[in-house]
Parts: structure tokens; sequence; C-alpha cells
């Protein structure tokens, strides 16, 4: 599903991403910790080719993506949702949703709208369709920009601390958004400092810092016995 190969990332002279390898199955969710500044927001966008890598490879469902790759439109294979939402402010809920397929996928207007309406419901924003973000609670922004990036219909989800801009009571609701879609057999990619949502849904946690993938394994194994003196320091800070 996803294979990413020695991967390397410069900003100028700062190297952000350093031989970064990793392997992601079909239905395998994913988490991703580790400090602020190890590099794994510049990762999810190298995985998302929103941002170019200079060395290494990438491949996403067959697609490859290396330091040549010319810029492509990977939204049909790879959906990504920020800290930040980053949703239309100019536009409702359902347009912001119906946007990637009508304007990317040229889907007929109608079927478009179907497809957003019935995503909307799914994330519970049956009753706010035509909505502005801005008359929006950040949990619901959240959950119309996971609906606008699963209308794409991709093959994986990225999620870049979906939770973290969120205040507290907010959390719960896009966790259970992103447990459901876990459930349903999503193909997920979780940077998140939620360590209840990485025990109970995550099939592997890995530990980045200063670049680095430092630690892999099942989310009991990481978190209970950390084999790396930055994974067991990190860790205490955090739980
Ligand atoms: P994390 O998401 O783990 O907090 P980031 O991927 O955001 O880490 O950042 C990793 C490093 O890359 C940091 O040193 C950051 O300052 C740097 N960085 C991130 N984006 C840019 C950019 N667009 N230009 C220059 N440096 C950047
Ligand atoms: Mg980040």
């Amino acid at each position: 599903m996803l294979i990413a190969e020695n991967v390397c990332k410069y900003f100028g002279s700062n190297q952000v991403l350093q031989n970064v390898s990793m392997k992601v199955q079909d239905g395998d969710v994913v988490v991703i910790i580790g400090p602020s500044g190890s590099g794994k927001s510049t990762f999810l966008r190298c995985l998302s080719h929103l941002e170019r890598i200079d060395s290494g490879r990438i491949v996403i469902n067959d697609k490859e993506i290396t330091k040549d790759t010319k810029k492509i439109n990977i939204s049909s294979e790879v959906g990504i949702v920020f800290q930040n939402f980053n949703l239309f402010p100019h536009m409702t809920a359902l347009q912001n949703v119906m946007e990637g397929p009508v304007t990317v996928k040229k889907m007929p207007v109608k079927e478009a709208k179907e497809l957003s309406m019935d995503l909307l419901k799914k994330v519970g924003l049956a009753d706010k369709m035509d909505c502005y973000p801005s008359k929006l609670s950040g949990g619901q922004q959240q959950r119309v920009a996971i609906s606008r990036a699963l209308a794409m219909n991709p093959k994986i989800m990225l999620f870049d601390e979906p939770t973290s801009a969120l205040d507290p009571e907010l959390v719960g609701e896009v966790l259970n958004v992103m447990k459901t879609l876990a459930k349903e057999g999503m193909t997920m990619v979780v940077v998140t400092h939620e360590m209840g949502f990485a025990r109970e849904v995550a099939d592997r946690v890995i530990f980045m810092s200063e670049g680095r993938l430092l630690e892999e394994g099942v989310p009991e194994e990481v978190f209970t016995a950390p084999k790396n003196s930055r994974t067991r320091s990190f860790l205490s800070s955090v739980l």
C-alpha cells in the first residue's frame, strides 16, 4: 500500500528527514509520535507529495515518487487532514466536500453533492451542511475536513495532529470518526499525541526523533517497554 525507502529531505542545509523507511500494509493503522520539530509533519507532507523529497523513494499504491517526480495530484491516492482544518472559508461545509470530486475528478455536480451529503452525514454533520466554516466549532470543522479528504476516495488517509488545535471537549468527536474509519478498514497514518487513541486503534506505533524513525512496535510494546532511551524520555514527558 505504502512504502517509503530511505527518504531524505532538506530545508536549506537543515536535514529534516534522514533515511526514513516505512511500510504500511492495506488496512494498517500506524501512529507516529515524537517531539516537536522531529520531522513528523514534513514526512506526512512528503508522503502526500506536498513537499518534494531530496532522495529515496515513496511508493503509494503503485505510484512512485522520487526527487524527480513532477507535481502530480495524488489526492485520489492519499487524503490528508491537517491540524488547522484548512477549509475554504468562503465555501459551505457541503461545498468544501464537493470541491475535490467536481474540480479534480470531474464528477457531475449532482453525484458529487449526493456523495458529499452522505459523507457529512457519516461524520454527524447532516444539519451543518450549509454552514460556513466560521460558524462551526473546531471539532465540526475537522469533521468536514475529514469528509473532504474522504470524498476523493483515497486509498490511505494521513492525519497530522488532527486534534491538537481543539478544545479538550471536542477531541472525542474527531477521534470517534477516526476510530470508525479504522474499524471500516481504512489504511491510516496518524501523527498524534493521543496515546489512548494509539493504544486502542494502532496496529503499530513509530517513534520519530530528529528526522529518524528510532523505534517501531505494537502500542503495548512501545508504551510499556520502550527500547530506545529517547522514546522512554519522550513518553515520560507526555504520559
Ligand atoms: P514536527 O511536525 O515533528 O513538529 P516538522 O516537520 O514541522 O516537525 O519540522 C521539522 C523541521 O523542519 C523543523 O526544524 C522545522 O523548523 C523545519 N521546517 C519545517 N517546515 C519548513 C519549511 N517550510 N522551511 C524550512 N524549515 C522547515
Ligand atoms: Mg508537526
